[in-house]
């Protein structure tokens, strides 16, 4: 094979490689951010738990001053009691003490739902706070992941840029220069042609440009998609029976197959 085509196919392997690599180093900070909110979260049910208890104490507080201040509502008017003189205000007086006798056992009443409501809120903080324990351990596993796979990738990024480095000064000129060409065009440069046809856009190859293709001896760009192709006994089917029909496909014109535009102005360099 072609020295040239040898190492472009070797290149786009490690063009690839290196893309791939550099994608996942740099998703890979977004990854620990994501992990982080997942953190946050947890520390935030931990907030709201922890408020929800401080709330319960302090609604429990007012209600126990509300009964005392009706306690000395009630020993105010039971005082006062003694000294009326008409049965009318005596009434008044017994009717206040009622009212805050009410006071006092429906603020003793909210005081027992509240203690039933605080069970429940020091166990959803019991187990809020056991969850970021575990979450905890967790997301510093993860991070540390993440920093050893990035580690690694720009490690391997590296090696790579040296071989990419070795293989370019290797090749010619102007057959690299199509090669970036393409490279930035479209996802694959160095293609399979198979059964006379480009196997990156299917069109189908002039008789004289597949001989050429055949030999590997040169670098040949597809007319259509402009990759350059080269050719792989192994995979070439038994030669199809001689039919009308197969020369008629002969005679289709290549452009009626042809992809978008093409990057093709290097020609076959020899
Ligand atoms: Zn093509």
């Amino acid at each position: 094979m072609n020295a040239d085509l040898e190492k472009l196919i070797e290149l786009e392997k490690v063009d690839h490689e290196m893309a791939r690599l550099s994608d996942e180093v740099s998703a890979l900070p977004g990854r620990v951010a994501l992990i982080e909110t997942r953190l946050a979260e947890h520390k935030d049910e931990i907030e709201k738990a922890k408020t929800a208890i401080k709330n319960n104490e302090a609604s429990r507080r007012k209600h126990e001053s509300d009964i005392q201040a009706a306690q000395q509502k009630i020993i105010k008017y039971r005082g006062q009691s003694s000294s009326v003189k008409t049965n009318d205000e005596y009434r008044a007086l017994m009717h206040e003490v009622e009212f805050a006798e009410k006071e006092i056992r429906d603020s003793e009443d909210k005081i027992l739902e509240l203690m039933v409501l605080l069970e429940s809120e020091e166990k959803a903080l019991k187990a809020a706070e056991a969850q970021l324990k575990v979450e905890a351990v967790e997301v510093e596993k993860e991070k540390a992941e993440a920093r050893t796979r990035t580690a690694e990738d720009e490690k391997l990024l590296a090696e790579f840029a040296a071989k990419r480095t070795e293989l370019r000064t290797g090749v010619n000129d102007s057959a690299l220069a199509h090669y970036d060409r393409v490279l930035r065009a479209r996802k694959s440069v160095v293609v399979e042609a198979r059964g006379q046809k480009c196997m990156a856009c299917f069109v189908l190859i002039r008789p004289q440009t597949w001989e050429e293709i055949r030999t590997n001896q040169q670098i040949v760009t597809c007319s259509s998609c402009g990759r350059i192709l080269f050719y792989d006994p192994a995979s070439e089917p038994p030669p199809p029976p001689e039919s009308p029909k197969k020369k008629a496909r002969k005679q289709v014109p290549e452009a009626a197959e042809a992809e978008t535009e093409v990057p093709t102005e290097a020609t076959p360099t020899p």
